[in-house]
């Protein structure tokens, strides 16, 4: 073989960091192995075809579906992660199947109305043992999903549901036995689940940047002051002068992705270097993640991400929507969990059941799963069933 082609074939095997499939930890219920597909492929072939995945086209990312057609949602936040992460993954020699299930999968327990959705049912399960939203996307893979007769849940592999708990308190933890076990000792994910994670990042911080235009609560002036937007707006205005207001954005947004995507595998490829991990297990074994921005690139994200707390999710519109949307979700909590008999039947079903197994608090998790699960324009069309008179039931 010439040197320049087992060079090409060296870039397209994966590095021996990756997550081999061959070293999975395999299914909670045993398969036989996909004819055509591998076992990651299958994992993400499952997810796309999940109904909490496509729930994620009408939940709010920070713009409430209704209010513009062309504002992110859930489902396509994450398909931009998928996207950054995927384009990461090849150029580290990463598991690129995994890559993708992980960033599809990551967000597919995220209430209705974004964060406020969260923090309202946290509060409404304080009691019961609280609510986080990535420990409900592993409850819909593992639990709440019914599509596979042999198993309840999408049954995906160790590596993709490793990749999908990214935070979770040490009590949360030590219930979950093998996943819980890193967060006691204080261990890493596989690299494909630290890029999925940095990617989610990466994709709502510029892409909220395009949204906060769209809505008129920021503009170019405001982004002046920080340094990531500052920096290609200055090329992109010498370069192009007569540039129109909307390809500007996309122009500065697209540079400003592949900036930071460039430093994330730059400062990656020259960790994993210096580290030199020689298989997934090393990787895992670490005390720090491996997959990161340089130092510099770490304090330009951080900026953006405080300008956009104060001037995108804090805006008084928006404020608005998360103070409406808190109080739907608490009264449509507090109005199952007094009477089971509200809600339909499948789901009066599985609290009946989750109350005889585990008494009050096992009624409450049935009802967090209900409204858990619901969109946006479902829980608005929900509330009004419950509370307006006038409104068909
Ligand atoms: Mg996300």
């Amino acid at each position: 073989m010439s040197r320049v082609k087992s060079r090409a074939t060296a870039r397209l095997m994966l590095a021996p960091y990756a997550a081999h499939e061959a070293h999975s930890r395999g299914r909670r219920h045993p398969e036989p192995k996909p004819d055509f597909r591998s076992e990651y492929q299958r994992d993400r072939d499952r997810i796309i075809h999940s109904n909490a995945f496509r729930r994620l086209v009408y939940k709010t990312q920070v713009f409430v579906n209704h209010e513009g057609d062309l504002y992110r949602t859930r489902i396509t936040h994450s398909i931009e992660v998928a996207q950054i992460a995927r384009s990461a993954a090849v150029a580290l020699r990463l598991n690129e199947a995994l890559t993708e299930a992980v960033s599809l999968a990551h967000d597919l327990g995220h209430t209705p109305f974004g964060h406020a959705g969260q923090d309202a049912l946290n509060a409404c399960m304080r009691r019961f043992g609280g609510f986080e939203h990535n420990l409900q996307s592993l409850r819909v893979v593992d639990e709440l999903e019914e599509r596979y007769a042999e198993f309840r849940g999408l049954n995906l592999t160790f590596e993709c549901r490793e990749g999908i708990l990214k935070h979770c308190s040490v009590r949360n933890a030590r219930a979950l036995g093998e996943l819980g076990e890193r967060f006691i000792r204080r261990q890493q994910p596989s690299l494909e689940a630290q890029l999925a994670n940095l990617a989610d990042e990466i994709a709502y911080n510029n892409h909220d940047v395009d949204d906060g235009i769209r809505a008129g609560f920021i503009d170019f002036r405001d982004l002046s002051d920080v340094r990531l937007f500052r920096r290609e707006y200055d090329v992109v205005t010498a370069l192009y002068p007569d540039l129109g207001e909307r390809r500007l954005v996309y122009e500065i947004v697209r540079r400003m992705i592949n900036f930071v995507v460039t430093d994330l595998i730059n400062t990656t490829q020259s960790r994993l270097d210096d580290a030199r991990p020689k298989s997934i297990e090393d990787v895992r074994r670490r005390a720090k993640p491996l997959v990161g921005l340089s130092d510099a690139a770490r304090a330009e994200h951080d900026e953006l991400k405080r300008f956009l707390r104060e001037r995108v999710y804090r805006h008084y519109k928006v404020l608005r929507m998360t103070t409406k949307a808190r109080r739907v979700l608490k009264e449509l909590f507090d109005a199952f969990f007094d009477d089971i008999h509200l809600m339909p039947t499948e789901h009066l079903d599985a609290a009946l059941r989750s109350e005889k197994d585990h008494g009050m608090s096992g009624r409450a998790r049935a009802v967090a799963d209900y409204v858990a699960g619901m969109t946006d324009r479902y829980a608005i069309l929900e509330h009004r069933r419950l509370f307006d008179p006038a409104e068909r039931t």
